[in-house]
Protein backbone atom coordinates (compact mmCIF):
# COMPACT_ATOMS: atom_id res chain seq x y z
CA UNK A 1 0.00 0.00 0.00
CA UNK A 2 1.64 3.19 -1.15
CA UNK A 3 0.43 6.60 0.17
CA UNK A 4 0.72 9.39 -1.25
CA UNK A 5 0.25 12.70 0.62
CA UNK A 6 0.46 16.28 -1.85
CA UNK A 7 1.15 19.09 0.64
CA UNK A 8 3.43 20.04 3.37
CA UNK A 9 1.16 22.22 5.03
CA UNK A 10 -0.06 21.49 8.53
CA UNK A 11 -2.94 19.10 7.18
CA UNK A 12 -0.35 16.79 5.43
CA UNK A 13 2.22 16.88 8.06
CA UNK A 14 -0.15 16.00 10.85
CA UNK A 15 -1.46 12.78 8.64
CA UNK A 16 2.09 11.97 8.12
CA UNK A 17 3.01 12.24 11.92
CA UNK A 18 0.03 10.01 12.80
CA UNK A 19 1.01 7.82 9.97
CA UNK A 20 4.62 7.18 11.14
CA UNK A 21 3.58 6.82 15.14
CA UNK A 22 1.74 4.17 13.92
CA UNK A 23 4.66 2.48 11.37
CA UNK A 24 2.85 3.08 8.46
CA UNK A 25 4.70 4.31 5.46
CA UNK A 26 3.49 7.39 3.43
CA UNK A 27 5.48 10.02 1.35
CA UNK A 28 4.53 13.41 1.67
CA UNK A 29 4.82 15.37 -1.76
CA UNK A 30 5.79 19.44 -1.31
CA UNK A 31 5.94 21.70 -4.23
CA UNK A 32 8.65 24.09 -2.08
CA UNK A 33 11.99 23.60 -2.66
CA UNK A 34 12.80 23.13 1.12
CA UNK A 35 10.97 23.58 4.45
CA UNK A 36 12.35 27.43 4.41
CA UNK A 37 11.93 28.74 1.03
CA UNK A 38 8.98 30.70 1.46
CA UNK A 39 7.65 32.72 4.44
CA UNK A 40 4.51 30.51 6.37
CA UNK A 41 2.68 33.35 7.34
CA UNK A 42 1.76 34.62 10.97
CA UNK A 43 -0.02 33.65 13.80
CA UNK A 44 -2.82 30.95 13.89
CA UNK A 45 -5.06 30.71 17.07
CA UNK A 46 -5.24 26.49 18.33
CA UNK A 47 -8.40 25.93 19.61
CA UNK A 48 -8.50 23.28 22.85
CA UNK A 49 -11.17 20.89 21.01
CA UNK A 50 -9.98 20.88 17.52
CA UNK A 51 -6.39 22.14 16.52
CA UNK A 52 -5.05 21.27 20.57
CA UNK A 53 -6.51 18.19 20.51
CA UNK A 54 -5.15 16.66 17.44
CA UNK A 55 -2.02 17.99 18.43
CA UNK A 56 -2.36 15.95 21.57
CA UNK A 57 -3.04 12.54 19.38
CA UNK A 58 -0.01 13.63 17.61
CA UNK A 59 1.64 13.33 20.95
CA UNK A 60 2.75 16.64 20.24
CA UNK A 61 0.93 18.82 23.16
CA UNK A 62 4.32 19.15 25.15
CA UNK A 63 5.81 20.40 22.47
CA UNK A 64 2.87 22.59 21.20
CA UNK A 65 2.81 24.28 24.73
CA UNK A 66 6.68 25.52 24.25
CA UNK A 67 5.72 27.72 21.38
CA UNK A 68 2.48 28.56 22.21
CA UNK A 69 1.30 33.02 22.89
CA UNK A 70 -0.92 32.62 25.80
CA UNK A 71 -1.07 36.45 25.91
CA UNK A 72 -1.72 36.31 22.23
CA UNK A 73 -5.36 35.51 23.23
CA UNK A 74 -5.44 38.99 24.13
CA UNK A 75 -8.24 41.10 21.93
CA UNK A 76 -9.42 45.11 21.19
CA UNK A 77 -12.25 45.47 19.49
CA UNK A 78 -12.44 49.43 18.41
CA UNK A 79 -14.78 51.36 15.60
CA UNK A 80 -12.61 53.81 13.29
CA UNK A 81 -13.00 56.72 15.46
CA UNK A 82 -11.19 55.56 17.87
CA UNK A 83 -13.89 54.47 19.99
CA UNK A 84 -12.94 51.33 22.23
CA UNK A 85 -15.55 48.47 22.01
CA UNK A 86 -13.93 45.71 24.13
CA UNK A 87 -10.44 44.96 25.62
CA UNK A 88 -9.52 41.36 26.85
CA UNK A 89 -6.44 40.87 28.66
CA UNK A 90 -5.71 37.58 29.36
CA UNK A 91 -4.32 36.60 32.84
CA UNK A 92 -1.20 34.92 33.24
CA UNK A 93 -2.74 31.75 34.93
CA UNK A 94 -5.63 31.74 32.36
CA UNK A 95 -6.08 28.33 30.20
CA UNK A 96 -4.96 27.97 27.16
CA UNK A 97 -8.18 28.27 25.52
CA UNK A 98 -6.98 29.43 21.75
CA UNK A 99 -3.38 30.20 22.09
CA UNK A 100 -1.65 31.89 19.39
CA UNK A 101 1.63 30.30 17.66
CA UNK A 102 3.81 31.31 14.83
CA UNK A 103 2.75 29.25 12.10
CA UNK A 104 6.73 28.20 10.99
CA UNK A 105 7.13 27.42 14.55
CA UNK A 106 4.49 24.66 14.40
CA UNK A 107 4.80 23.29 10.72
CA UNK A 108 8.21 23.13 12.20
CA UNK A 109 7.38 21.19 15.05
CA UNK A 110 5.47 18.42 12.93
CA UNK A 111 8.53 18.49 10.31
CA UNK A 112 10.95 17.56 13.53
CA UNK A 113 8.48 14.48 14.32
CA UNK A 114 9.22 13.15 10.73
CA UNK A 115 11.99 11.50 9.48
CA UNK A 116 13.74 13.50 7.36
CA UNK A 117 13.32 11.34 4.37
CA UNK A 118 8.93 11.97 5.14
CA UNK A 119 8.96 15.09 2.75
CA UNK A 120 10.00 15.32 -0.72
CA UNK A 121 10.80 18.82 -1.56
CA UNK A 122 10.41 20.48 -4.89
CA UNK A 123 7.58 17.93 -6.15
CA UNK A 124 4.59 20.09 -7.86
CA UNK A 125 2.20 18.07 -8.49
CA UNK A 126 0.73 18.50 -12.05
CA UNK A 127 -1.82 16.29 -12.63
CA UNK A 128 -2.97 12.71 -11.23
CA UNK A 129 -4.18 10.05 -13.17
CA UNK A 130 -5.74 6.07 -11.41
CA UNK A 131 -2.55 5.19 -9.62
CA UNK A 132 0.06 7.82 -10.71
CA UNK A 133 1.17 11.13 -10.04
CA UNK A 134 2.72 13.40 -12.64
CA UNK A 135 5.11 16.16 -11.08
CA UNK A 136 6.30 19.68 -12.56
CA UNK A 137 9.55 18.70 -13.11
CA UNK A 138 8.47 15.58 -15.48
CA UNK A 139 9.00 12.90 -12.81
CA UNK A 140 6.20 10.67 -11.85
CA UNK A 141 5.04 8.29 -8.42
CA UNK A 142 2.81 5.84 -7.96
CA UNK A 143 0.04 5.57 -5.58
CA UNK A 144 -2.84 2.94 -4.11
CA UNK A 145 -4.05 5.98 -1.84
CA UNK A 146 -3.62 9.78 -2.80
CA UNK A 147 -4.54 12.30 0.11
CA UNK A 148 -4.98 15.81 -1.20
CA UNK A 149 -3.57 17.80 1.24
CA UNK A 150 -2.36 20.53 -1.20
CA UNK A 151 -4.36 23.90 0.15
CA UNK A 152 -6.94 26.60 -1.24
CA UNK A 153 -5.58 25.47 -5.03
CA UNK A 154 -5.59 22.29 -4.88
CA UNK A 155 -4.86 20.02 -7.87
CA UNK A 156 -5.85 16.60 -6.32
CA UNK A 157 -9.74 18.13 -5.62
CA UNK A 158 -10.58 18.14 -9.47
CA UNK A 159 -10.55 14.30 -9.36
CA UNK A 160 -13.17 14.37 -6.25
CA UNK A 161 -15.47 17.19 -7.10
CA UNK A 162 -16.24 20.03 -9.91
CA UNK A 163 -15.82 22.61 -7.21
CA UNK A 164 -13.87 25.55 -7.11
CA UNK A 165 -13.42 28.44 -4.48
CA UNK A 166 -15.01 31.34 -5.33
CA UNK A 167 -14.71 35.30 -4.42
CA UNK A 168 -16.39 35.92 -1.08
CA UNK A 169 -16.32 40.25 -1.73
CA UNK A 170 -13.55 40.42 0.46
CA UNK A 171 -10.43 42.11 -0.66
CA UNK A 172 -7.37 41.95 2.34
CA UNK A 173 -4.06 44.12 1.68
CA UNK A 174 -1.39 42.53 3.66
CA UNK A 175 1.20 45.15 5.17
CA UNK A 176 2.88 44.78 8.60
CA UNK A 177 5.38 46.66 10.69
CA UNK A 178 8.96 45.06 11.71
CA UNK A 179 10.55 44.98 15.37
CA UNK A 180 7.49 47.31 16.35
CA UNK A 181 8.36 47.78 20.17
CA UNK A 182 11.71 49.38 18.96
CA UNK A 183 10.42 50.94 15.80
CA UNK A 184 7.34 52.49 16.69
CA UNK A 185 6.52 51.75 20.87
CA UNK A 186 3.42 54.04 20.86
CA UNK A 187 2.17 52.14 18.12
CA UNK A 188 3.30 48.65 20.00
CA UNK A 189 1.29 49.71 22.98
CA UNK A 190 -1.80 50.74 20.44
CA UNK A 191 -2.11 47.00 19.29
CA UNK A 192 -1.15 45.02 22.37
CA UNK A 193 0.16 41.77 23.13
CA UNK A 194 -2.91 39.66 20.56
CA UNK A 195 -5.14 40.94 17.86
CA UNK A 196 -6.51 44.32 17.74
CA UNK A 197 -9.57 44.84 15.36
CA UNK A 198 -10.65 48.25 13.88
CA UNK A 199 -14.54 47.53 12.09
CA UNK A 200 -16.22 49.85 10.15
CA UNK A 201 -18.89 49.74 7.72
CA UNK A 202 -17.51 47.16 4.61
CA UNK A 203 -13.86 48.11 5.85
CA UNK A 204 -11.53 46.94 8.88
CA UNK A 205 -8.20 47.46 9.98
CA UNK A 206 -6.55 44.11 11.79
CA UNK A 207 -3.19 43.73 12.96
CA UNK A 208 -1.59 40.76 15.48
CA UNK A 209 1.72 40.65 17.20
CA UNK A 210 3.89 38.07 15.96
CA UNK A 211 6.69 36.02 18.04
CA UNK A 212 9.16 37.60 16.30
CA UNK A 213 8.30 41.10 16.97
CA UNK A 214 6.74 41.69 13.40
CA UNK A 215 2.88 43.14 13.50
CA UNK A 216 0.87 41.63 10.49
CA UNK A 217 -1.46 44.41 9.63
CA UNK A 218 -4.52 43.29 7.54
CA UNK A 219 -6.92 45.99 5.63
CA UNK A 220 -10.02 44.80 4.14
CA UNK A 221 -12.45 45.85 2.09
CA UNK A 222 -15.95 44.15 1.45
CA UNK A 223 -18.03 43.92 -1.39
CA UNK A 224 -15.90 44.22 -3.52
CA UNK A 225 -15.44 42.66 -7.32
CA UNK A 226 -12.66 40.29 -8.39
CA UNK A 227 -10.91 42.47 -10.25
CA UNK A 228 -11.22 45.01 -7.53
CA UNK A 229 -7.10 44.96 -6.93
CA UNK A 230 -6.63 46.13 -10.61
CA UNK A 231 -9.07 48.96 -9.90
CA UNK A 232 -8.43 50.06 -6.40
CA UNK A 233 -5.33 52.47 -7.47
CA UNK A 234 -3.05 50.99 -4.87
CA UNK A 235 0.10 50.82 -6.89
CA UNK A 236 1.25 47.02 -5.34
CA UNK A 237 5.01 47.59 -7.46
CA UNK A 238 5.95 51.07 -5.63
CA UNK A 239 5.03 50.05 -1.39
CA UNK A 240 5.57 53.99 -0.63
CA UNK A 241 2.97 55.35 -2.87
CA UNK A 242 0.98 52.24 -2.27
CA UNK A 243 0.78 53.18 1.46
CA UNK A 244 -0.33 57.02 0.71
CA UNK A 245 -3.20 55.45 -1.11
CA UNK A 246 -4.61 53.02 1.47
CA UNK A 247 -4.33 55.98 3.79
CA UNK A 248 -6.03 58.05 1.36
CA UNK A 249 -8.75 54.80 1.21
CA UNK A 250 -9.06 55.15 5.13
CA UNK A 251 -9.87 58.77 5.20
CA UNK A 252 -11.68 59.80 7.81
CA UNK A 253 -10.34 56.88 10.61
CA UNK A 254 -8.13 58.10 13.85
CA UNK A 255 -5.33 59.09 13.11
CA UNK A 256 -3.45 56.41 15.11
CA UNK A 257 -4.77 53.68 12.52
CA UNK A 258 -3.65 55.69 9.53
CA UNK A 259 0.01 55.81 11.23
CA UNK A 260 -0.34 52.47 11.67
CA UNK A 261 -0.11 52.21 8.20
CA UNK A 262 2.12 54.57 7.47
CA UNK A 263 5.00 52.78 9.78
CA UNK A 264 4.48 49.69 7.49
CA UNK A 265 7.54 48.04 5.79
CA UNK A 266 7.46 47.68 1.71
CA UNK A 267 5.80 44.01 2.16
CA UNK A 268 2.30 45.23 0.39
CA UNK A 269 0.33 41.89 -0.96
CA UNK A 270 -3.05 41.64 -2.13
CA UNK A 271 -5.09 38.45 -0.77
CA UNK A 272 -7.96 37.72 -2.52
CA UNK A 273 -10.52 36.20 0.12
CA UNK A 274 -11.99 32.94 -1.50
CA UNK A 275 -13.87 29.75 -0.26
CA UNK A 276 -15.65 26.85 -1.13
CA UNK A 277 -18.93 26.22 -0.80
CA UNK A 278 -19.95 25.35 2.59
CA UNK A 279 -21.24 21.74 3.19
CA UNK A 280 -19.28 20.96 -0.03
CA UNK A 281 -19.38 16.54 -0.16
CA UNK A 282 -18.39 14.26 -2.64
CA UNK A 283 -19.29 10.53 -3.03
CA UNK A 284 -16.54 8.47 -1.50
CA UNK A 285 -13.68 7.25 -3.91
CA UNK A 286 -11.08 4.31 -2.53
CA UNK A 287 -7.75 6.01 -3.66
CA UNK A 288 -8.41 9.33 -3.11
CA UNK A 289 -9.41 11.95 -0.71
CA UNK A 290 -8.45 15.44 0.32
CA UNK A 291 -8.40 17.33 3.99
CA UNK A 292 -7.63 20.95 5.48
CA UNK A 293 -8.12 24.01 3.03
CA UNK A 294 -8.50 21.37 -0.07
CA UNK A 295 -11.23 20.01 1.08
CA UNK A 296 -13.17 22.86 2.75
CA UNK A 297 -11.49 26.31 2.21
CA UNK A 298 -13.52 28.91 4.79
CA UNK A 299 -13.00 32.43 5.57
CA UNK A 300 -9.93 32.65 7.16
CA UNK A 301 -11.57 33.85 10.41
CA UNK A 302 -9.87 31.33 12.83
CA UNK A 303 -11.27 27.62 12.26
CA UNK A 304 -9.23 26.79 8.68
CA UNK A 305 -6.06 25.68 10.09
CA UNK A 306 -7.27 23.39 13.29
CA UNK A 307 -9.39 21.90 10.90
CA UNK A 308 -6.99 21.16 8.77
CA UNK A 309 -4.75 19.45 11.47
CA UNK A 310 -7.59 17.64 13.11
CA UNK A 311 -8.29 16.33 9.53
CA UNK A 312 -5.07 15.52 8.92
CA UNK A 313 -5.20 13.24 12.20
CA UNK A 314 -8.60 11.68 12.23
CA UNK A 315 -7.49 9.98 8.78
CA UNK A 316 -4.59 9.14 10.47
CA UNK A 317 -6.25 7.19 13.24
CA UNK A 318 -8.74 5.73 10.77
CA UNK A 319 -6.22 4.29 8.70
CA UNK A 320 -4.02 2.66 11.49
CA UNK A 321 -7.82 1.09 13.15
CA UNK A 322 -8.32 -0.67 9.77
CA UNK A 323 -4.85 -1.52 7.92
CA UNK A 324 -6.32 -4.08 5.71
CA UNK A 325 -9.74 -1.68 4.82
CA UNK A 326 -8.69 1.87 3.68
CA UNK A 327 -11.59 2.42 1.61
CA UNK A 328 -13.66 2.35 4.54
CA UNK A 329 -11.43 3.96 6.54
CA UNK A 330 -11.69 7.18 4.42
CA UNK A 331 -15.38 6.71 3.91
CA UNK A 332 -15.59 6.63 7.86
CA UNK A 333 -12.93 10.04 7.92
CA UNK A 334 -15.11 11.73 5.13
CA UNK A 335 -18.30 10.83 7.06
CA UNK A 336 -16.97 12.66 9.83
CA UNK A 337 -15.21 15.67 8.40
CA UNK A 338 -17.86 16.61 6.53
CA UNK A 339 -20.36 17.44 9.50
CA UNK A 340 -17.78 19.11 11.62
CA UNK A 341 -16.25 21.15 8.97
CA UNK A 342 -19.76 21.90 7.86
CA UNK A 343 -20.38 23.33 11.19
CA UNK A 344 -17.38 25.25 11.07
CA UNK A 345 -18.04 26.41 7.69
CA UNK A 346 -21.16 27.27 8.70
CA UNK A 347 -19.35 29.71 11.57
CA UNK A 348 -16.95 30.96 9.92
CA UNK A 349 -19.47 32.57 6.86
CA UNK A 350 -21.38 33.75 9.73
CA UNK A 351 -18.68 35.90 11.11
CA UNK A 352 -17.65 36.93 7.63
CA UNK A 353 -21.05 38.23 7.23
CA UNK A 354 -20.71 40.10 10.62
CA UNK A 355 -17.51 41.93 9.27
CA UNK A 356 -18.94 42.57 6.00
CA UNK A 357 -22.34 44.08 7.56
CA UNK A 358 -22.69 48.09 7.90
CA UNK A 359 -22.14 48.48 12.11
CA UNK A 360 -19.83 45.45 12.17
CA UNK A 361 -17.94 46.54 15.13
CA UNK A 362 -20.80 46.67 17.47
CA UNK A 363 -22.20 43.38 15.74
CA UNK A 364 -18.72 41.82 16.58
CA UNK A 365 -18.95 42.89 20.16
CA UNK A 366 -22.53 41.50 20.55
CA UNK A 367 -20.59 38.38 19.21
CA UNK A 368 -18.26 38.10 21.59
CA UNK A 369 -20.61 39.14 24.44
CA UNK A 370 -24.03 38.21 23.83
CA UNK A 371 -26.88 39.03 26.07
C1 LIG B 1 -4.30 35.55 6.79
C2 LIG B 1 -4.77 34.21 7.28
C3 LIG B 1 -4.93 33.99 8.65
C4 LIG B 1 -5.39 32.77 9.10
N1 LIG B 1 -5.56 32.61 10.46
C5 LIG B 1 -6.02 31.42 10.92
C6 LIG B 1 -6.18 31.20 12.35
O1 LIG B 1 -5.88 32.05 13.19
N2 LIG B 1 -6.64 29.99 12.76
C7 LIG B 1 -6.97 29.01 11.87
O2 LIG B 1 -7.41 27.93 12.29
N3 LIG B 1 -6.80 29.18 10.53
C8 LIG B 1 -6.34 30.35 10.03
N4 LIG B 1 -6.18 30.51 8.69
C9 LIG B 1 -6.49 29.40 7.78
C10 LIG B 1 -5.34 28.41 7.70
O3 LIG B 1 -4.15 29.10 7.37
C11 LIG B 1 -5.60 27.30 6.68
O4 LIG B 1 -6.91 26.83 6.81
C12 LIG B 1 -4.60 26.14 6.87
O5 LIG B 1 -3.28 26.58 6.63
C13 LIG B 1 -4.93 24.98 5.94
O6 LIG B 1 -3.95 23.98 6.04
P1 LIG B 1 -3.71 22.97 4.86
O7 LIG B 1 -2.68 22.01 5.34
O8 LIG B 1 -5.01 22.44 4.37
O9 LIG B 1 -3.16 23.85 3.64
P2 LIG B 1 -1.88 24.76 3.54
O10 LIG B 1 -1.41 25.19 4.86
O11 LIG B 1 -2.21 25.79 2.52
O12 LIG B 1 -0.77 23.78 2.94
C14 LIG B 1 -0.84 23.30 1.63
C15 LIG B 1 0.54 22.83 1.22
O13 LIG B 1 0.44 22.22 -0.07
C16 LIG B 1 1.49 22.67 -0.90
N5 LIG B 1 1.03 22.56 -2.29
C17 LIG B 1 0.07 23.28 -2.91
N6 LIG B 1 -0.08 22.89 -4.18
C18 LIG B 1 0.80 21.87 -4.37
C19 LIG B 1 1.12 21.05 -5.50
N7 LIG B 1 0.50 21.22 -6.68
N8 LIG B 1 2.09 20.10 -5.35
C20 LIG B 1 2.72 19.92 -4.15
N9 LIG B 1 2.46 20.68 -3.07
C21 LIG B 1 1.51 21.65 -3.17
C22 LIG B 1 1.72 24.11 -0.45
O14 LIG B 1 2.99 24.58 -0.83
C23 LIG B 1 1.54 23.99 1.06
O15 LIG B 1 2.75 23.64 1.70
C24 LIG B 1 -5.71 31.72 8.20
C25 LIG B 1 -5.52 31.93 6.83
C26 LIG B 1 -5.06 33.16 6.37
C27 LIG B 1 -4.91 33.38 4.87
Amino acid sequence: MTIAIVGAGLGGLALARVLHMNDIDAVVYERESSRGARGQGGMLDLHSGTGQRALREAGLIDGFHAIARRAGQDLRLLEPDGTLLLQEDTPDDAPLERPEVDRADLRNLLLDSLPEQAVHWGHALESADTGLLHFADGSSAPYDLLVGADGADSRVRALLTDARPVHTGQSVVELGVPDIDRTHPDLAAMVGRGNYWVLGSGQSLSAQRNGDGRVRVYLGFHHTAEDWFARSGIPFGDPAAARVRLIELFAGWDARFTALIAACDDTVLPRAVTTLPVGLTWPSRPGVTLLGDAAHLMPPVGQGANMALLDGVLLGLALAARPDDHPAAVKEYEREMFERTSAAGRQSAYIQEILASPDAGRKMLAFFQPG
